[in-house]
């Protein structure tokens, strides 16, 4: 297993900084996503990791190998970094079987043939395409060749696997099959994965690190959860998850012995520690999941009366957009809240989930901060 570390890299394409000062060590034997929108330098990330594209600045180590350096005029070949790439669009051999297909890089490395064969069938075996080792791609569903596309970079034991949107030419049930299977294979491997998507989901339920990008620089970098429970700034939380975020705007205040959250048509006690009276009349934004209200179909106690706007099933959950005077906030419940456009809930604010931003658009209180927060009940 080798640990991959990106020192102060940049790619610069004329004007545009695809990649900009990124600094990240990633932990040997982890399956690393890097996340972010269309443009962030994603791909340009794992490019450079790879050695198809010369970083315009930095360091780049895999393992205990230096692979680039601007400073040493240092660049290892992309063949000579002992990686597997698994790109979004795969091409297999049309003239080839499958079998042929997984055993291509071995042959080239002259790999004896009952080895070629027995690591070509266990591999077809992890991969569950046992079956099919004697059809030609054309034969095969495009599952099946995003399989064989995989078999053929598995094979080879990379000690670093790349792949880029390996799944996004699949369908969606497809796809969260694959995501189960990738899991299980990196489980099984212990190879160290970076995985690029855009698809945040697929970020969540595959990874145990999450690089979150924007603009060509690292915002945020944290076990999975932790860029859900606690991002780091607001590009984070408006980026993860789905629904969006709830973002409400409005100032820290001090009443008597109390702090209180005040946004138009949102009044919020808190209980936090002093550390926050510098924030006090100062503009705040805070983060709301959908998860993160109680509903009730009727008054209680320290809940909102809110309109409902629309309720929309989701199978498992509802979803249920409302109103409270001038804000409009997704909520979801896990039970059918029996409410219909125009009809009325009562909402609370769960305490422990609320995220607050500071005037830089930094977390500056979230779930298990230890800074700013006091016991909540
Ligand atoms: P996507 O999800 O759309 O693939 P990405 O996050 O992978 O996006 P990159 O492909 O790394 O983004 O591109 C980052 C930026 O660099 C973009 O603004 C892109 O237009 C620019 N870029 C990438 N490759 C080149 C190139 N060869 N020449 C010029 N600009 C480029």
């Amino acid at each position: 297993m080798s640990k991959i570390v990106l020192k102060n890299l940049a790619k610069h394409f004329g004007a545009v900084k695809a990649v900009d000062n990124l600094t990240l060590e990633i932990p040997a034997g982890s399956f690393t996503t890097l996340l972010g929108p269309s443009g962030c330098g994603k791909t340009t990330t794992l490019r450079m990791i790879a050695g198809l594209e010369t970083p315009t600045d930095g360091e780049i180590w895999i393992g205990d190998q230096c692979v680039f350096s601007r400073r040493e005029g240092r660049f290892v070949p992309a063949g000579d970094r002992g990686l597997g790439l698994v790109f979004q669009s795969y091409a297999l051999w049309p003239h080839l079987t499958v079998f042929e297909n997984i055993a291509f890089g071995l042959k080239i490395a002259k790999v004896k043939k009952a080895e070629v064969q027995k690591r070509v069938e266990e591999t077809a075996e992890v991969l569950q395409i046992g079956e099919l080792l004697k059809r030609y791609p054309n034969e095969l569903s495009g599952g099946q060749q995003q399989r064989v596309a995989i078999a053929r970079v598995l094979v080879m034991r990379p000690q670093v696997l790349l792949l880029d949107e390996p799944l996004s030419n699949l369908d969606a049930k497809l796809r969260m099959d694959m995501r189960a299977e990738l899991k299980r294979l990196h489980s099984e491997m212990g190879s160290t994965v970076v995985y690029v998507t855009h698809d945040q989901l697929e970020a969540l339920t595959l990874s145990t690190h999450v690089a979150i990008m924007d603009r060509g620089t690292l915002q945020q970098w944290s076990p999975s959860m932790v860029v859900y429970n606690q991002p780091a700034n607001v590009f984070t939380a408006d980026f993860i998850g789905n629904p969006r975020i709830n973002l409400v705007q409005g100032v820290f205040k001090k009443e008597q012995e109390r702090f209180v959250f005040a946004a138009p048509g949102l009044e919020l006690p808190l209980d936090v520690s002093e550390d926050l009276v510098r924030l006090v009349g100062r503009p705040v934004t805070l983060g709301l999941r959908a998860e993160d209200f109680t509903l009730s179909t009727t008054p209680a106690e320290g809940f909102l009366a809110a309109e409902v706007e629309s309720v929309l099933p989701a199978g498992s959950e509802w979803f249920v957009r409302v109103r409270l005077g001038e804000l409009a906030l997704m909520t979801s419940t896990t039970y059918d809240p029996q409410v219909d456009s125009g009809g009325t809930l009562w909402i609370q604010v769960k305490p422990e989930k609320m995220k607050f931003f500071d005037e830089d658009e930094k977390l500056i209180i979230g779930i298990g901060s230890t800074y700013g927060r006091k016991e909540v009940a």
